[in-house]
């Protein structure tokens, strides 16, 4: 039997920090456990025929001084920065992201929709400043940006990235997903191109080489020899004896267990859990994203990094541009591209047929024109993409939590901390897991 002081489920980015800094702070051993053949998780890339695909675009944002410099240390002389180019495209037309910024462009009708709803949200906003929370979603969107750039953006663009009613989803993940600009920005954006750039990513590193996939690599060489075993899915565990039965390895047993599959499956490998533990985990929800990447020959869509698309007749929610993050992503005289899907996760989906479809949209909107040939084709899923921020979640994990912590694991990442975040926080949800558990 093999035995670790931690035994660590899941080798993507949070899992591989925890186990790096718990090298570096601890004297305990720790073991990653990842069921695919290499680290990485969703921070991962795929070559092929010279392409280098993520699982959709990978872009590091990064915040935290010490998460920046140690990242900038792991992919040092392999990062390029770039100043984020993205865009909205609708009635025909390209605008600039944010769109409630950025309405200039648009058919006239509806920029006069769009600020006509936004200046009734300032007079209302002054005649009743009660708040009446908790706000969904959806009215904390009409709220804030009136009917108008609801009707046009933020309403067809959340439906279809989150495959949720709005009303049933919170207010709590939006603070830095959703921009919100002054009234004269607003207006300003609406009779001029407004250049200011605005949010989280206004600008970005990337690889050079290597596509995001290098930035696990480099992490993961960082670590003990053997401390990672790929191909080892975790099958069972047991909080009673402290084991865990894993694909290839057998019986591991452990004195701590930190978690970062997704949340609900780790509590469906639990034996012998409280009913209401298990009820909890069910009602956490996700969207499944369906990632079509293209290599395709001639270059597509000369500076731009990716275009959001919020209306119906357009399938997807996103398409990107991976040979303007690097242009070793893709061979010469060619460009590659991935169009992003959102399915409900208990939706059953036919990949040729949403590929059909998304062929169809890149010509109508005329990214691909009939110079650009397909040059290679893949398909990358993910399973858990987006957290469901609706209003069973806070209650789950309420009850989820509080469990785990009287049983001495620790969950952390996207994924086990079950939110939306980033690979910066996914590595320093790992540093501080190992602080915390460094002095025990
Ligand atoms: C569509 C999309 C776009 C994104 N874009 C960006 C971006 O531009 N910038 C950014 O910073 N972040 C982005 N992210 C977020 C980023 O991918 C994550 O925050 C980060 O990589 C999460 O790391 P993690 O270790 O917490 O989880 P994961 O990467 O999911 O790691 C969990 C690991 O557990 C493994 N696993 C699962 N089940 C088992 C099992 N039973 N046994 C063993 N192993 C198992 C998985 O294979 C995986 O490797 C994006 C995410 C998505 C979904």
């Amino acid at each position: 039997m093999i035995k670790t002081d931690v035994l660590i489920l899941g080798g993507g980015l949070a899992g591989l920090s925890a186990a790096y800094h718990l090298n570096k702070i601890s004297k305990f051993s720790s073991l990653i456990v990842e069921k695919e053949s290499r680290p990485g998780g969703t921070a991962s890339s795929i070559s092929k025929n010279g392409f280098t695909f993520d699982f959709t675009g990978h872009l590091l944002h990064l915040h935290d001084p010490y998460g920046k410099a140690f990242i900038e240390d792991l992919l040092k002389g392999n990062l390029r920065e770039l100043k984020r180019s993205s865009w909205i495209y609708s009635h025909e037309v390209l605008t600039r992201y944010p769109f409630q910024a950025n309405t200039y462009g648009l058919p006239d009708a509806v920029i006069d929709e769009c600020l006509f709803g936004f200046l009734k949200t300032i007079h209302a906003s002054r005649e009743n400043q009660k708040k009446t929370s908790p706000l969904s979603f959806k009215d904390w969107a009409l709220k804030n940006f009136g009917e108008g750039i609801c009707k046009h953006f933020l309403f067809p663009y959340n439906e279809k990235l989150w495959q949720r009613s709005l009303d049933s989803m919170t207010t709590e993940w939006q603070g830095r997903f959703v921009p919100a600009p002054k009234v004269s920005e607003v207006l300003y954006g609406a009779v001029m191109d407004q250049k200011k750039a605005f949010g989280y990513n206004a600008s970005f590193l990337y690889p050079r080489k290597g596509g995001i996939q290098s930035l696990p690599n480099a992490l993961a060489s960082r670590l003990k020899k053997n401390q990672l075993a790929v191909q080892s899915e975790v099958l069972s565990i047991d909080l009673k004896t402290n084991q865990a039965l894993i694909k290839n390895l057998g019986i591991v047993s452990f004195k701590r267990l930190i978690n970062t599959i997704p949340l609900n499956e780790f509590i469906s490998l639990l034996k012998e859990i409280p009913t209401r533990v298990e009820r909890a985990a069910s009602e956490l929800s996700s969207n499944s994203v369906y990632c079509l990447n293209l290599g395709v020959s001639g270059k597509v869509m000369s500076g731009k990094h990716w275009i959001y698309f919020p209306e119906k007749k357009y399938p997807f929610y996103r398409v990107g541009f991976y040979h303007q993050f690097s242009p070793f992503n893709a061979p010469a005289k060619s460009s590659s591209l991935y169009v992003e899907f959102s399915r409900n996760s208990k939706s059953k989906v036919d990949l040729s047929e949403l590929e059909s479809l998304a062929l169809k949209g890149l010509k109508d909107c005329k990214i691909l024109g009939p110079e650009n040939r397909a040059l290679v084709k893949e398909w990358l899923p993910i399973s858990c993409g987006y957290v469901i921020y609706d209003f069973k979640r806070t209650k789950a994990l309420n009850v989820i939590f509080p469990y785990l912590a009287k049983k001495k694991v620790e969950s952390i990442g996207r994924y086990g901390a079950w939110k939306y975040s980033f690979m910066e926080e996914a590595i320093m949800d790992g540093k501080r897991c190992a602080e915390k558990l460094a002095l025990c």
